[in-house]
């Protein structure tokens, strides 16, 4: 979402070390990115089973997610391509090794994790509930948004964060 975020750390996983910010800041800097926080999706599940590389998730220039009203700035997608495609000029072929320590360094870890904690059941196929970045409830399986008569916040085992 938006144009500036290059994202080091998703749902409270660390994605790329210093030493990988280091090289990748001044292409940052060039197209208006910095290192950030965010809830993003995809890298981080990569990461979470163990992606022992540097990644990051990078803004690429749309708005409102998972809305009615969302939409793409078109200039903001050709900075991104531009930037990618920079980064891979410079560091395209180098290894940047990143071995994270997962959510230990996190110490405030809130109790619902976007795409990672189960917040209850589907009633349709009783697969486990999460919701998005946006803390709207899907059924992964299902592969719907989900409105709260469509599950029930009871689980058949222990609720894990
Ligand atoms: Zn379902």
């Amino acid at each position: 979402m938006g144009n500036k975020d290059f994202i080091q750390y998703g749902g409270y996983t660390e994605l790329f070390g210093p030493e990988f910010e280091d090289k990748v800041l001044p292409l940052l800097v060039k197209r208006g990115y910095e290192p950030s926080e965010g809830y993003l999706t995809d890298v981080v599940e990569l990461k979470e089973r163990g992606l022992d590389i540097a990644v990051a998730n990078i803004a690429c220039g749309y708005y409102n997610p998972h809305t009615d009203q969302e939409y793409v700035n078109i200039q903001d997608v050709i900075n991104c391509h531009a930037l990618v495609k920079e980064i891979i000029e410079k560091l395209g072929h180098e290894r940047h090794d990143h071995f994270p320590d997962w959510l230990s360094d996190f110490p405030d870890v809130p109790e619902i994790l976007p795409h990672i904690t189960s917040i209850g059941v589907c009633l349709d196929c009783e697969s486990e509930v999460k919701v998005d970045e946006m803390f709207h409830p899907y059924c992964p399986k299902c592969n719907t948004y989900l409105s709260d008569s469509e599950y029930t916040e009871e689980l058949p085992f222990d609720r894990v964060a």
